[in-house]
Protein backbone atom coordinates (compact mmCIF):
# COMPACT_ATOMS: atom_id res chain seq x y z
CA UNK A 1 0.00 0.00 0.00
CA UNK A 2 1.02 3.49 -0.85
CA UNK A 3 3.08 5.40 1.58
CA UNK A 4 2.96 2.08 3.89
CA UNK A 5 5.26 -0.35 2.74
CA UNK A 6 7.91 1.49 1.14
CA UNK A 7 8.20 2.93 5.07
CA UNK A 8 8.16 -0.80 6.40
CA UNK A 9 10.44 -2.13 4.24
CA UNK A 10 12.85 -4.37 6.67
CA UNK A 11 15.99 -4.20 4.35
CA UNK A 12 16.28 -0.56 4.45
CA UNK A 13 15.48 -0.86 7.91
CA UNK A 14 18.61 -3.01 8.37
CA UNK A 15 20.30 -0.16 6.13
CA UNK A 16 19.53 2.64 8.51
CA UNK A 17 20.51 0.43 11.99
CA UNK A 18 24.15 0.04 10.23
CA UNK A 19 24.18 3.82 9.64
CA UNK A 20 22.64 4.57 13.11
CA UNK A 21 25.27 2.13 14.62
CA UNK A 22 28.27 3.91 12.18
CA UNK A 23 27.67 7.42 13.15
CA UNK A 24 26.66 6.67 17.35
CA UNK A 25 29.88 7.72 18.72
CA UNK A 26 31.12 4.75 20.80
CA UNK A 27 32.49 7.55 23.79
CA UNK A 28 28.78 9.14 24.58
CA UNK A 29 25.55 8.60 25.26
CA UNK A 30 22.24 9.48 23.20
CA UNK A 31 19.49 10.28 25.23
CA UNK A 32 16.32 10.86 22.58
CA UNK A 33 12.95 11.27 23.71
CA UNK A 34 10.05 10.31 21.48
CA UNK A 35 7.76 13.35 21.96
CA UNK A 36 4.51 12.03 20.52
CA UNK A 37 2.32 8.45 21.88
CA UNK A 38 1.97 7.43 18.81
CA UNK A 39 5.67 7.32 18.50
CA UNK A 40 5.98 4.88 21.13
CA UNK A 41 3.63 2.98 20.59
CA UNK A 42 5.53 2.21 16.84
CA UNK A 43 8.79 1.55 18.42
CA UNK A 44 7.25 -0.56 20.59
CA UNK A 45 5.59 -2.37 18.06
CA UNK A 46 8.05 -2.90 15.51
CA UNK A 47 10.87 -3.11 17.81
CA UNK A 48 12.85 0.18 16.88
CA UNK A 49 14.82 0.31 20.23
CA UNK A 50 16.52 -3.54 19.67
CA UNK A 51 17.46 -2.30 16.22
CA UNK A 52 19.46 0.90 18.08
CA UNK A 53 23.00 0.47 19.68
CA UNK A 54 23.34 0.47 23.56
CA UNK A 55 24.13 4.02 23.82
CA UNK A 56 21.15 5.08 21.67
CA UNK A 57 18.02 5.55 24.15
CA UNK A 58 14.69 5.89 23.48
CA UNK A 59 12.70 7.96 26.33
CA UNK A 60 9.21 8.17 25.94
CA UNK A 61 7.86 11.65 26.23
CA UNK A 62 4.39 12.93 27.98
CA UNK A 63 2.28 12.98 23.93
CA UNK A 64 -0.56 11.19 24.91
CA UNK A 65 -3.51 13.11 25.42
CA UNK A 66 -5.31 10.63 28.23
CA UNK A 67 -2.03 10.52 30.02
CA UNK A 68 -1.08 14.02 30.57
CA UNK A 69 -4.74 14.73 31.78
CA UNK A 70 -4.29 15.16 35.68
CA UNK A 71 -7.02 13.01 37.68
CA UNK A 72 -8.58 16.46 38.57
CA UNK A 73 -10.08 17.38 35.60
CA UNK A 74 -11.57 13.76 35.37
CA UNK A 75 -12.92 14.08 39.00
CA UNK A 76 -14.11 17.74 37.36
CA UNK A 77 -16.30 15.49 34.33
CA UNK A 78 -17.25 12.65 37.08
CA UNK A 79 -18.89 15.60 39.26
CA UNK A 80 -20.77 17.47 36.55
CA UNK A 81 -22.50 14.11 34.93
CA UNK A 82 -23.32 12.99 38.32
CA UNK A 83 -24.76 16.23 39.69
CA UNK A 84 -26.06 17.97 36.80
CA UNK A 85 -29.12 16.67 34.30
CA UNK A 86 -26.79 16.55 31.20
CA UNK A 87 -25.74 14.11 28.82
CA UNK A 88 -21.70 14.42 28.43
CA UNK A 89 -19.75 13.21 25.75
CA UNK A 90 -16.01 12.09 25.21
CA UNK A 91 -13.36 9.90 23.54
CA UNK A 92 -13.42 6.43 25.00
CA UNK A 93 -9.69 6.30 26.04
CA UNK A 94 -11.03 9.15 28.89
CA UNK A 95 -13.72 7.03 29.65
CA UNK A 96 -11.54 4.60 31.43
CA UNK A 97 -8.98 6.57 32.93
CA UNK A 98 -8.63 6.16 36.94
CA UNK A 99 -9.67 9.42 39.03
CA UNK A 100 -9.91 9.63 42.44
CA UNK A 101 -11.93 7.43 44.77
CA UNK A 102 -11.04 4.43 42.76
CA UNK A 103 -13.57 6.11 40.40
CA UNK A 104 -13.32 6.33 36.02
CA UNK A 105 -16.13 8.04 34.12
CA UNK A 106 -16.84 4.48 33.27
CA UNK A 107 -17.82 3.64 36.42
CA UNK A 108 -19.64 6.48 37.10
CA UNK A 109 -21.74 5.70 34.20
CA UNK A 110 -22.57 2.70 35.63
CA UNK A 111 -23.80 4.26 39.22
CA UNK A 112 -26.14 5.90 36.81
CA UNK A 113 -24.64 9.37 35.39
CA UNK A 114 -25.40 9.97 31.71
CA UNK A 115 -21.79 9.81 30.05
CA UNK A 116 -21.78 8.67 26.41
CA UNK A 117 -18.56 7.73 24.15
CA UNK A 118 -18.35 9.33 20.90
CA UNK A 119 -16.06 9.26 17.76
CA UNK A 120 -15.82 12.91 17.18
CA UNK A 121 -17.02 16.07 18.63
CA UNK A 122 -19.75 16.15 15.85
CA UNK A 123 -21.32 13.19 17.69
CA UNK A 124 -21.68 15.25 20.78
CA UNK A 125 -22.93 18.05 18.16
CA UNK A 126 -25.40 15.96 16.57
CA UNK A 127 -26.94 14.36 20.16
CA UNK A 128 -27.37 18.02 21.20
CA UNK A 129 -29.32 18.64 18.14
CA UNK A 130 -31.06 15.78 17.83
CA UNK A 131 -32.03 16.32 22.36
CA UNK A 132 -32.70 20.12 22.75
CA UNK A 133 -34.32 19.61 25.98
CA UNK A 134 -31.09 18.01 27.24
CA UNK A 135 -27.84 19.60 28.26
CA UNK A 136 -24.82 18.26 26.27
CA UNK A 137 -21.58 18.68 27.41
CA UNK A 138 -18.23 17.74 25.12
CA UNK A 139 -14.92 16.89 27.63
CA UNK A 140 -12.57 17.98 25.25
CA UNK A 141 -8.94 16.70 26.04
CA UNK A 142 -5.88 16.35 23.61
CA UNK A 143 -3.27 18.42 21.43
CA UNK A 144 -3.30 20.69 18.70
CA UNK A 145 -4.27 17.72 16.76
CA UNK A 146 -7.71 17.61 18.31
CA UNK A 147 -8.07 21.02 19.02
CA UNK A 148 -9.45 22.80 15.41
CA UNK A 149 -12.21 20.10 15.66
CA UNK A 150 -13.88 21.15 18.86
CA UNK A 151 -13.41 24.93 17.61
CA UNK A 152 -15.21 24.00 14.80
CA UNK A 153 -17.96 22.59 16.56
CA UNK A 154 -18.17 25.55 18.75
CA UNK A 155 -18.70 27.85 15.96
CA UNK A 156 -21.18 25.47 14.58
CA UNK A 157 -22.70 25.41 17.36
CA UNK A 158 -23.00 28.89 17.67
CA UNK A 159 -24.50 29.04 13.49
CA UNK A 160 -27.09 26.41 14.55
CA UNK A 161 -28.14 28.97 18.05
CA UNK A 162 -27.61 25.60 19.99
CA UNK A 163 -28.38 26.84 23.26
CA UNK A 164 -27.94 23.22 25.24
CA UNK A 165 -24.13 22.69 23.95
CA UNK A 166 -21.30 23.29 25.64
CA UNK A 167 -17.88 22.07 26.02
CA UNK A 168 -15.51 21.31 29.09
CA UNK A 169 -12.28 22.30 27.00
CA UNK A 170 -8.62 20.69 28.16
CA UNK A 171 -7.16 21.17 25.15
CA UNK A 172 -3.11 21.21 25.91
CA UNK A 173 -0.02 22.83 23.62
CA UNK A 174 3.08 20.92 22.27
CA UNK A 175 5.92 23.46 22.58
CA UNK A 176 5.33 24.79 25.91
CA UNK A 177 6.00 21.19 27.70
CA UNK A 178 8.52 20.80 25.13
CA UNK A 179 10.54 23.64 26.54
CA UNK A 180 9.47 22.39 30.62
CA UNK A 181 10.91 18.58 29.28
CA UNK A 182 14.23 20.38 27.72
CA UNK A 183 14.72 23.20 30.17
CA UNK A 184 14.23 20.71 33.56
CA UNK A 185 17.30 18.61 33.61
CA UNK A 186 18.81 19.86 36.72
CA UNK A 187 15.64 18.59 38.46
CA UNK A 188 15.51 15.23 40.82
CA UNK A 189 13.48 12.68 38.93
CA UNK A 190 14.07 14.34 35.33
CA UNK A 191 16.81 12.94 33.07
CA UNK A 192 18.86 15.33 30.85
CA UNK A 193 17.26 14.53 27.05
CA UNK A 194 19.49 15.09 24.05
CA UNK A 195 17.38 15.36 21.46
CA UNK A 196 13.62 15.04 20.45
CA UNK A 197 11.73 13.29 17.71
CA UNK A 198 9.04 15.61 17.29
CA UNK A 199 5.27 14.81 17.05
CA UNK A 200 3.91 14.24 13.07
CA UNK A 201 0.34 15.10 13.69
CA UNK A 202 0.83 17.97 16.01
CA UNK A 203 3.22 19.20 14.00
CA UNK A 204 0.57 18.97 10.74
CA UNK A 205 -1.57 21.30 12.24
CA UNK A 206 1.40 23.79 13.80
CA UNK A 207 3.87 23.25 11.51
CA UNK A 208 7.96 23.21 12.17
CA UNK A 209 8.32 26.83 13.29
CA UNK A 210 7.34 27.09 16.69
CA UNK A 211 10.12 24.47 17.61
CA UNK A 212 12.66 26.75 16.28
CA UNK A 213 12.35 28.64 19.41
CA UNK A 214 12.51 25.56 21.40
CA UNK A 215 15.69 24.47 19.82
CA UNK A 216 17.13 27.91 19.98
CA UNK A 217 16.48 28.04 23.87
CA UNK A 218 17.44 24.71 24.85
CA UNK A 219 20.24 23.57 22.30
CA UNK A 220 18.50 20.87 21.53
CA UNK A 221 17.99 19.49 17.96
CA UNK A 222 14.21 18.49 17.28
CA UNK A 223 13.55 16.18 13.97
CA UNK A 224 9.81 15.79 13.13
CA UNK A 225 8.74 12.22 12.61
CA UNK A 226 6.70 10.01 10.56
CA UNK A 227 4.75 7.17 12.30
CA UNK A 228 6.17 4.12 10.46
CA UNK A 229 9.29 2.19 11.33
CA UNK A 230 11.42 3.66 8.75
CA UNK A 231 10.14 7.15 9.41
CA UNK A 232 11.52 6.78 13.13
CA UNK A 233 14.87 5.23 12.31
CA UNK A 234 15.61 8.05 9.70
CA UNK A 235 14.98 10.46 12.18
CA UNK A 236 17.10 8.85 15.09
CA UNK A 237 19.92 9.22 12.54
CA UNK A 238 19.39 12.85 11.74
CA UNK A 239 19.14 13.49 15.54
CA UNK A 240 22.93 11.54 15.80
CA UNK A 241 24.12 13.12 13.18
CA UNK A 242 22.93 16.41 14.66
CA UNK A 243 24.39 15.76 18.04
CA UNK A 244 27.49 14.72 16.55
CA UNK A 245 28.00 18.26 15.07
CA UNK A 246 26.50 20.05 17.87
CA UNK A 247 23.82 21.45 15.89
CA UNK A 248 20.37 22.06 17.59
CA UNK A 249 18.43 22.75 14.39
CA UNK A 250 14.44 22.00 14.04
CA UNK A 251 14.37 19.41 10.87
CA UNK A 252 11.44 17.63 9.31
CA UNK A 253 11.67 14.26 8.31
CA UNK A 254 7.77 14.27 7.70
CA UNK A 255 7.80 16.06 4.65
CA UNK A 256 4.81 14.29 2.97
CA UNK A 257 2.78 15.68 5.46
CA UNK A 258 4.42 18.83 7.08
CA UNK A 259 5.49 21.88 6.37
CA UNK A 260 7.13 24.72 8.38
CA UNK A 261 3.80 26.74 8.20
CA UNK A 262 1.35 24.19 8.88
CA UNK A 263 -2.31 24.48 8.69
CA UNK A 264 -2.84 27.62 9.03
CA UNK A 265 -6.83 27.31 8.38
CA UNK A 266 -6.50 24.98 11.52
CA UNK A 267 -4.59 27.43 13.43
CA UNK A 268 -6.76 30.70 12.45
CA UNK A 269 -9.64 28.25 13.58
CA UNK A 270 -8.08 28.17 17.16
CA UNK A 271 -7.20 31.68 17.32
CA UNK A 272 -10.79 32.93 16.73
CA UNK A 273 -12.75 30.29 19.33
CA UNK A 274 -9.47 29.85 21.94
CA UNK A 275 -7.23 31.48 24.10
CA UNK A 276 -3.95 31.01 25.72
CA UNK A 277 -4.87 29.75 30.31
CA UNK A 278 -2.15 31.68 32.51
CA UNK A 279 -1.17 28.03 33.57
CA UNK A 280 -2.44 24.73 33.16
CA UNK A 281 -1.48 21.32 35.15
CA UNK A 282 -0.42 18.18 33.11
CA UNK A 283 0.29 14.88 35.47
CA UNK A 284 3.95 14.63 35.88
CA UNK A 285 5.07 18.01 34.53
CA UNK A 286 3.13 19.71 37.27
CA UNK A 287 1.98 23.44 36.31
CA UNK A 288 2.77 25.15 32.63
CA UNK A 289 2.37 28.45 32.44
CA UNK A 290 0.28 28.71 28.74
CA UNK A 291 0.19 25.36 28.16
CA UNK A 292 -3.37 24.95 27.45
CA UNK A 293 -6.49 26.51 25.66
CA UNK A 294 -9.46 27.88 27.47
CA UNK A 295 -12.68 28.91 25.49
CA UNK A 296 -12.49 32.89 24.34
CA UNK A 297 -15.47 35.16 25.80
CA UNK A 298 -16.47 35.74 22.63
CA UNK A 299 -17.97 31.93 22.82
CA UNK A 300 -18.74 31.95 26.73
CA UNK A 301 -22.06 30.81 26.19
CA UNK A 302 -20.53 27.58 25.07
CA UNK A 303 -17.74 26.90 28.00
CA UNK A 304 -19.56 24.43 30.27
CA UNK A 305 -16.64 25.60 32.78
CA UNK A 306 -18.41 28.99 33.05
CA UNK A 307 -21.86 27.54 32.88
CA UNK A 308 -21.58 24.91 35.46
CA UNK A 309 -18.93 26.79 37.67
CA UNK A 310 -16.57 24.00 37.60
CA UNK A 311 -13.33 24.84 39.68
CA UNK A 312 -9.98 22.54 39.41
CA UNK A 313 -8.68 21.15 42.03
CA UNK A 314 -5.97 19.28 42.21
CA UNK A 315 -5.65 15.29 42.97
CA UNK A 316 -2.94 12.41 43.72
CA UNK A 317 -2.43 9.81 41.24
CA UNK A 318 -2.73 6.39 42.75
CA UNK A 319 -0.06 5.86 45.06
CA UNK A 320 1.76 2.53 43.46
CA UNK A 321 1.69 4.58 39.97
CA UNK A 322 5.15 5.70 38.79
CA UNK A 323 3.11 7.70 35.38
CA UNK A 324 4.39 11.35 36.42
CA UNK A 325 8.11 9.92 35.88
CA UNK A 326 7.00 7.58 32.62
CA UNK A 327 5.90 11.21 31.37
CA UNK A 328 8.67 13.10 32.77
CA UNK A 329 10.98 10.60 31.14
CA UNK A 330 12.51 9.59 34.39
CA UNK A 331 11.09 6.12 34.68
CA UNK A 332 10.34 3.06 32.19
CA UNK A 333 7.61 1.56 32.51
CA UNK A 334 9.35 -1.96 33.68
CA UNK A 335 10.53 0.72 36.79
CA UNK A 336 6.87 0.44 38.37
CA UNK A 337 6.18 -2.46 40.71
CA UNK A 338 3.02 -2.89 39.66
CA UNK A 339 3.41 -3.25 35.88
CA UNK A 340 1.89 -6.33 34.54
CA UNK A 341 0.96 -7.40 37.45
CA UNK A 342 -1.80 -4.81 39.70
CA UNK A 343 -2.04 -2.97 36.63
CA UNK A 344 -2.90 -4.17 33.06
CA UNK A 345 -4.42 -2.48 30.36
CA UNK A 346 -7.96 -4.49 31.22
CA UNK A 347 -7.97 -3.25 34.31
CA UNK A 348 -5.31 0.16 34.51
CA UNK A 349 -4.16 1.94 38.10
CA UNK A 350 -2.79 4.74 35.62
CA UNK A 351 -3.44 6.69 32.95
CA UNK A 352 -0.14 5.46 30.82
CA UNK A 353 -1.59 1.79 30.86
CA UNK A 354 -5.18 3.07 29.15
CA UNK A 355 -4.60 4.21 25.83
CA UNK A 356 -2.42 2.28 23.18
CA UNK A 357 -0.48 5.27 22.89
CA UNK A 358 0.42 5.39 26.67
CA UNK A 359 3.74 3.94 27.67
CA UNK A 360 2.87 1.15 29.63
CA UNK A 361 0.23 -0.15 27.37
CA UNK A 362 2.72 0.02 24.51
CA UNK A 363 4.97 -2.24 26.57
CA UNK A 364 2.71 -4.86 27.86
CA UNK A 365 1.22 -5.30 24.74
CA UNK A 366 4.65 -5.83 22.40
CA UNK A 367 7.67 -5.90 24.89
CA UNK A 368 6.09 -7.88 28.26
CA UNK A 369 7.18 -11.35 27.33
CA UNK A 370 10.88 -10.30 25.90
CA UNK A 371 13.76 -11.91 27.73
CA UNK A 372 16.62 -10.16 28.76
CA UNK A 373 19.10 -10.42 26.21
CA UNK A 374 21.11 -12.29 28.94
CA UNK A 375 18.52 -15.63 28.61
CA UNK A 376 18.04 -15.48 24.97
CA UNK A 377 19.71 -18.65 23.20
S1 LIG B 1 2.14 0.26 35.08
FE1 LIG B 1 0.19 1.21 35.65
S2 LIG B 1 0.46 1.93 37.71
FE2 LIG B 1 2.51 1.57 36.85
S3 LIG B 1 3.15 3.52 35.96
FE3 LIG B 1 2.16 2.38 34.35
S4 LIG B 1 0.03 3.06 34.39
FE4 LIG B 1 0.94 3.68 36.36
Amino acid sequence: MKHIDEYRDGAVALVLAEKIARAARAERQYKLMEFCGGHTHAISRYGIADLLPANVDMIHGPGCPVCVLPVGRIDNAIELAAQQPLTLCTYADTLRVPASKRLSLMQAKARGADIRMVYSVADALKMAQEHPARETVFFAIGFETTTPATALAIRAAERLQLANFSVFCNHVLTPPAMAEILGAPQVPGTVGIDGVVGPGHVSCVIGSRPYEQVAEDYRRPVVIAGFEPLDLMQAVLMLVRQLNLNRHEVENEYTRAVTREGNTKAQELMAEVFELRDSFEWRGLGEIARSAYRIKPKYRRFDAERRYGIAYRQAADHKACECGAILRGAKKPRDCRVFGSGCTPENPLGACMVSSEGACAAHYSYGRFRLPTECVV
